[in-house]
């Protein structure tokens, strides 16, 4: 151990590389997250994030208090529980919210529906000098001393004495570290886009899908989801973190509530040049591809805003063997990005941060060596973030699958569980979210 602070070089400012950040501040290390967009306001901003108990956790853990009240009191509700229907609307089973939280009590154990750019925000406040914006990491060097230097695309360079890879599926960090580390296209194609929550919807919207989350099957192919985000009027409600320089007055005006929806479907039922397709050309597409869906769900997709709807690919990583850990490591989809099916993407990072930020902090206090506190935090997330990354393409399998008698087979277990609460608890829970305990710390309140 030196005495001087531990330097940390983060690349990537997203979920995961923000969420580390706070995680590490009480710790005293020295940290810089490096992002190549060029500000605050450069995010995706597209669409909502379900944070399960796995996320929560992990935010409650590494936000300094203000901000994790701020993050429970400006999320939406994820609704009452999650719907699974026929596409002719028959309604499969209802799995309520407790079954798939355990029937947690606490804040820190919920779920939330809360808007990418108001997270972003919570993310970024209180780290003024800490990000740098419009810093596009190219590759990096290991100095004879054991350091690490960051080199970027304007000329400018940083070193540390770990390097962390937050940079998203497409991580230039993993490319160079983990060659073998790949990711690869599935067979799902996925139209995602919003329809506006609003007095007009809500008059002919049902109520199962006016609130909370939904999964339709067809027979084979394909699947419609849908989740509400509903977090306009707790935006309006809400004081913010004072002392942190965030306007949830100004955050408030850009948020509305929509029903988030995305239609997957195998490669094959598209037609070919589908990816040329604009939003109306997509939707006209929906209207065929459901041509004898329930009239209502048809409604969904005709009505849904065409400037949102688009062509999304899925990929996911390839699960990778152990490799020797050293001062460069990894977190989030820059080492384990999975298909959106699950939801889970952004829950794993957040849960990468915690742990990440716990272990370095023990080296920060001398009680571990750098190097072993990279090992332990690698192995446990190469078990959850892989594990994550294969539920993920097992579902995708599933909502693509070309068998009716895959289908017709789980459609009938979801009957059954209908009306047999402990088939419900068996079939859903637990399944959903990664109960494991975090690690025990916890941020002081500040
Ligand atoms: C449609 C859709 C819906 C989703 N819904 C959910 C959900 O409900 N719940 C959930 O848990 N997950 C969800 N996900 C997944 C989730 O968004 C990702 O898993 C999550 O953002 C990963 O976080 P991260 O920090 O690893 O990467 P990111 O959030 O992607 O952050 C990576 C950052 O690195 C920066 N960067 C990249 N390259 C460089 C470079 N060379 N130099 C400097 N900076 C760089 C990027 O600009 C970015 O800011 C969804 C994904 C999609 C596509």
């Amino acid at each position: 151990m030196t005495s001087r602070p531990l330097d940390v070089i983060v690349i990537g400012g997203g979920i995961g590389g923000l969420c580390l950040a706070h995680g590490l501040r009480p710790s005293g290390a020295n940290v810089r997250v490096f992002e190549r967009g060029r500000g605050a306001d450069d995010w995706v901003q597209g669409y909502r994030i379900h944070v399960n108990q796995m996320g929560a956790r992990s935010l409650h853990q590494c936000l300094p208090r203000p901000l994790w009240e701020t993050f429970a009191a400006t999320s939406g509700h994820p609704g009452p529980g999650f719907g699974f229907h026929t596409h002719r609307r028959e309604r499969l089973v209802f799995v309520e919210e407790g079954v798939m939280t355990g029937d947690a009590g606490s804040a820190a154990d919920a779920q939330y529906a809360t808007s990418r750019s108001v997270l972003h925000a919570l993310l970024t406040a209180g780290l003024d000098g800490v990000i740098q914006y419009g810093k596009t990491y190219e590759r990096y060097e290991r100095g004879s001393d054991g350091r690490v230097t960051a080199f970027f695309a304007d000329g400018t360079r940083a070193t540390g004495d770990v390097l962390v890879g937050a940079d998203g599926a497409r991580s230039r960090v993993r490319r160079q570290y983990l060659p073998q580390a790949r990711t690869v296209q599935t067979d799902a194609l996925a139209v995602g886009g919003r329809l506006p929550l609003d007095e007009h919807t809500r008059a002919w919207l049902p109520p199962d899908f006016a609130d909370g989350l939904n999964l339709v099957l067809p027979p084979r192919d394909s699947v419609l989801f849908t989740a509400t985000f509903n977090g306009e009027r707790r935006m309006e409600r809400a004081t913010g973190p004072s002392g942190f320089g965030v306007d949830l007055a100004a955050l408030a005006s850009g948020v509305r509530d929509y029903l988030l929806l995305a239609f997957i479907a195998h490669r094959r039922a598209y037609p070919p040049g589908v990816s040329d397709l604009d939003g109306e050309g997509l939707q006209r597409l929906l209207g065929t591809m459901t041509r004898d869906w329930d009239p209502v769900l048809r409604r969904v997709l005709a009505d849904a805003d065409p400037a949102t709807l688009r062509l999304m690919p899925f990929r996911t990583s390839v699960p990778v063997r152990a490799w020797p850990s050293s001062t460069i490591t990894l977190l989030g989809d820059a080492i384990h990005s999975m298909t959106p099916a699950l939801g889970f993407g952004a829950n794993v990072a957040l849960r990468d941060a915690a742990l990440l930020s716990s272990r370095l902090s023990a080296a920060c206090r001398g009680e571990v060596a750098l190097v072993t506190a990279v090992a332990g935090y690698e192995r446990q997330m190469r078990e959850h973030g892989f594990h994550a990354v294969r539920a993920a393409r097992r579902l995708t399998g599933f909502m693509i699958s070309g068998s009716p008698l895959v289908r017709g087979a789980a459609k009938n277990w979801f009957r059954l569980c209908r009306n047999a609460p402990a088939l419900r608890r068996l079939t859903f829970g637990g399944n959903w979210t990664d109960t494991t305990p975090q690690e025990p710390e916890r941020h002081a309140v500040s």
